[in-house]
């Protein structure tokens, strides 16, 4: 029997979660609802230096706002609790231990002023300056010193690390789904600290060992950790379990939208889009990065926009659900090269879920804000014109302001349209169209419209000629939803009282 998918999103609570690793996690989610397997979240906090408060309450706040229920985690607990890897420090140590005394990693005892001293004399050599087979062998570590020595340091409290003890010359080989064979040489990399000074693992030994402890099959996780992926895979060999290694994944970058490079906070303020999900204010300097959510953007846009980041499906099918999402994707689908940030696709894709949205959902976020620009505004008529302004914006934010014209009388009109349409007979013949619309028993769209054309035939006059006037009379606009809806909502009064006004004052105006 195949053995039950389980997969984490591991992030380090050292700051606001990027988009990049909001769509990790997202893929992360899907190949587990695909595979009926399990998701959890682990959060990786063993690095105190970077640790910032706050950052793990946004990133749990980011995943429940997108929709993310994960099986295990913090916040839900699991049979694998704690899910907060400073909560399981003692844990470590053990596992460092035993690759000491199995001869895969050692004590080393070398101060910060030997260490440097160490990179010095290397980069005057032109050598690589990392700690390796070969540098190690002048070091003070426990590969160098008498068993005595070594004993003596530790139990006098000197401080030291564990570092793996690399082969000098092997080939470290492993197969990513995304990547393919990926192979790299032990002379290539260094001999890195699994447990520092303070006693804290370092995030590779943490890593593997809790992905070990939890049971993941598969790590997925961004670009930015294939450098560090064959040194996982020798831990894995080292500590015994390469018979259970999981599945690595190495999704692409997100890039800046000209491609050059990993898309940035500093990219986003410059174009004017968010990098972050949620508004972020750093705790420190008191910066306020802005978010997805409170920028108008929708979760379920949001989240389709990131999927088609890095997979693709095998048509050219561009909305998906979340559950829609679930069943489709696949990591065979992802590709190896980075994807390009579209800051118009992300707006085209709120768009399409404005339309889709059930329009008392829509309402309600428009409510919060129309009872306090227009006071006494009713939900009814809210809904009324959401349901024509919505074609029209890409964000539900922009529909009070586009739509202003449904609560306020215009205080100024078009003037392009101004100039261009509202000349000669046109303020005349407004006028008895007002009259027209006056004398109509049935306020609706159809009765307006027809209204509207026996009027204009009448006067011998193409529809086209009046339609602007008419429209910026009542609206001051030159442009808007569907002319005859939008005066059937507005009411007959209101826009009998609008078209009389506009002829009073608009003669003036263009004078
Ligand atoms: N803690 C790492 C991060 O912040 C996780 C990398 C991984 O998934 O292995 O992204």
């Amino acid at each position: 029997m195949e053995k039950r998918v389980r997969v984490r999103f591991a992030p380090s609570p050292t700051g606001p979660l990027h988009i990049g690793g909001v769509r990790t996690a997202l893929y992360n989610y899907l190949f587990a609802r695909k595979h009926g397997g399990d998701c959890l979240i682990r959060i990786e906090d063993t690095d105190q230096n970077r640790y910032v408060p706050g950052a793990e309450e946004y990133i749990l706040e980011s995943c429940k706002w997108l929709g993310f229920d994960f099986d295990e985690g913090p916040h839900v607990g699991g049979p694998h609790a704690p899910y907060r890897q400073s909560e399981r420090k003692d844990m470590y140590r053990e596992y460092a231990e035993q690759m000491v005394r199995k001869g895969h990693a050692y004590y080393a005892f070398d101060t910060t002023e030997e260490l440097e001293e160490m990179r010095k004399k290397l980069e005057a050599a032109r050598m690589p300056s990392k700690y390796d087979a070969v540098s190690r062998t002048s070091m003070k570590n426990s590969l160098t010193l008498s068993e005595d020595e070594v004993q003596k340091r530790i139990n006098n409290g000197d401080p030291y690390v564990i570092r793996i003890k690399l082969p000098r010359k092997e080939e470290v080989r492993f197969h990513d789904v995304i990547r393919g064979w990926v192979v790299v040489h032990t002379s290539q990399m260094d001999d890195k600290v699994l447990l520092k000074n303070d006693g804290m693992p370092t995030y590779h030994l943490a890593n593997v060992v809790d992905d070990h402890l939890m049971g993941i099959t598969h790590v997925i996780r961004g670009e930015e950790w294939l450098p560090s992926a064959p040194l996982h895979v020798m831990l894995y060999k080292y500590l015994d379990w390469e018979s259970t290694m999981p599945v690595f994944a190495h999704l692409p970058l997100i890039l800046k939208p000209e491609g050059n490079g990993k898309l940035s906070k500093r990219d986003g303020d410059k174009l004017g889009f968010p990098v972050f999900p949620l508004e972020w204010k750093d705790p420190k300097s008191g910066e306020v990065s802005s978010g997805y959510r409170e920028s108008g953007y929708r979760p379920d846009a949001v989240l389709n926009l990131l999927a088609l980041l890095g997979w693709h499906p095998s048509d050219n099918r561009e909305m998906f659900t979340l559950d829609e999402l679930c069943e489709e994707f696949s990591l065979e689908r992802v590709s190896k090269s980075g994807a390009k940030f579209d800051q118009n696709k992300a707006k085209w894709f709120n768009h399409q879920y404005i339309l889709k949205a059930p329009i008392s959902e829509l309402t309600d976020k428009v409510m919060e804000d129309a009872e306090t620009r227009f006071p006494g505004a009713e939900r009814s008529y809210v809904q009324k014109v959401v349901e024509l302004m919505r074609e029209k914006v890409n964000f539900t934010t922009e529909i009070l302001d586009a739509g202003a014209f449904f609560f306020t009388e215009p205080e100024s009109y078009d003037d392009k349209v101004v100039r261009k349409k509202w000349k000669n007979d046109i303020p005349q013949l407004i006028s008895e169209l007002s009259s027209a619309f006056n004398d109509l028993g049935n306020w609706s769209a159809h009765e307006i419209q027809s209204c509207f054309s026996s009027f204009a035939e009448s006067k011998d006059k193409s529809a086209g000629s009046l339609m602007q006037p008419l429209r910026v009379s009542v609206s001051g606009e030159g442009g808007g939803p569907p002319i005859f809806e939008m005066l059937e909502v507005l009411g007959k009064e209101t826009v009998v009282s609008r078209m009389q006004n506009a002829v009073e004052t608009l003669p003036q105006a263009t004078a």
